[in-house]
């Protein structure tokens, strides 16, 4: 009979004025050098590109997402030849390592044995109750937190069933019915995720299990699409439940490079005031009154912005209407003025810049603006 003393009911809190609610009460569990949980901050994964055997690609990509923000990084485990390859990158990163498992729950344990720092398995397709007790003691072993990874896409036959369909209170069984398995054997260091494709099934399956267990809960929607639909649906879906206090770390899914998703998790966090690390940039859509390529500046400076971790607000203005007073609250600004750029710094005009130099000449100062902010 599977235990559940441990689900307390909690109430999941509704949006008040729009201000984001007291964080739901997590419990806390430890991935690698990482707290997630309770009042530790919402820390933001992301799934490397690379396949696992790249050894040294594999270590360059998670050494850039870890340079723009990112505090966890999932990697997938196919086959055993990819567990060689995954205990030297394991020992090289500087991030903690996720093993994500699905079919085999040998690989899980050969993915502890050689330094991984947590695992992720899919309840869907690992679902003998023997192998799963025998991957939570082996993760027991070695200090491994696992996070149960639901899929609305492959659901277990018998709760599609039982609840006609893969519903919110479906997935949010499956996370807890797994949950159970692994108490059994005194296992607590639990994560849980409940994705679906769709926005609203998703939002409902994380209130619902929100609402049962004090798990730590990963935030993510699953297949979220091309970068513009899938910030959109992420963000919205995403920002919901972390406005009601719900969420411990999240993923926002991308058909895109991980670095896009690091820096969309960087931003919602940051546009929710959870976290404020990074360039915050305000940047305004242009019309007719432009007489600058604010676009065209935009596209060349933000990927030189994204990489700043500290704290720092910068503006990119189009013309003298709300330009000057962006750029002024900003830390750093430039707007156009007939044809050419003027150069705020902390609300203090310092020069004007011709199109040949801004590019430069703007993050030049940036830099120095952001030297100055770590120096304080
Ligand atoms: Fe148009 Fe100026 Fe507003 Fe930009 S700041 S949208 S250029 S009015």
């Amino acid at each position: 009979m599977a235990n559940r003393d441990f689900r307390k009911n909690i109430t999941s809190p509704c949006l008040r004025d729009g201000v984001v609610n007291p964080r739901r009460h997590s419990r806390v569990i430890t991935l690698g050098r990482i707290k997630i949980g309770g009042d530790h901050s919402i820390s933001i994964q992301s799934m490397c590109r690379t396949p696992v055997t790249r050894v040294d690609e594999c270590l360059k990509e998670i050494n850039t997402l870890a340079t723009i923000g990112c505090e966890i990084i999932r990697i997938a485990i196919p086959h055993h030849s990819h567990v060689t390859a995954l205990q030297e990158i394991c020992a090289r990163s500087p991030i903690p390592i996720v093993a994500d498992i699905h079919f085999d729950y040998r690989l899980a344990i050969a993915a502890a044995k050689v330094g991984v720092h947590g695992l992720r398995y899919n309840p869907g397709n690992i679902t003998n109750h023997q192998h799963i007790i025998e991957l939570s003691k082996t993760a027991s072993d070695y200090h491994l937190p696992i996070r149960i990874g639901v899929n609305a896409a492959s659901l277990p036959d018998r709760l599609i069933q039982q609840y006609g369909g893969a519903s919110p209170e479906a997935i949010t069984e499956c996370a807890l019915s797994q949950a159970s398995m692994l108490e059994e054997v005194g296992f607590t260091q639990i994560k849980i995720s409940l994705k679906a494709s769709d926005p609203l099934t998703t939002i409902a399956a994380y209130r619902c299990c929100a609402s049962r267990c004090d798990y730590p809960l990963h935030l993510g929607l699953t297949e979220a699409g091309p970068p513009l639909t899938g910030a959109i649906k992420s963000g919205f879906s995403l920002g919901v439940l972390l406005m009601e206090g719900i969420g411990d770390t999240l993923r926002i899914s991308l058909s895109a490079s991980a670095s896009n998703e690091v820096i969309a998790a960087r931003q919602l966090l940051r546009s929710l005031g959870l976290r404020n690390e990074g360039a915050e940039i305000i940047a305004c859509p242009c019309c007719s009154r432009c007489t600058v390529d604010v676009i065209g500046m935009m596209e060349k400076l933000e990927p030189h912005l994204s990489l700043i971790k500290t704290p720092i607000r910068v503006a990119i203005m189009g013309c003298e209407v709300n330009g000057p007073g962006e750029a002024a609250s900003s830390d750093i600004g430039i707007a156009g003025a007939n044809g050419s750029w003027v150069l705020f710094i902390k609300g203090e005009k310092v020069c004007k810049l011709s199109n040949n130099e801004v590019e430069a000449s703007f993050m030049k100062r940036v830099q120095q603006v952001v030297i100055d902010k770590q120096g304080r």
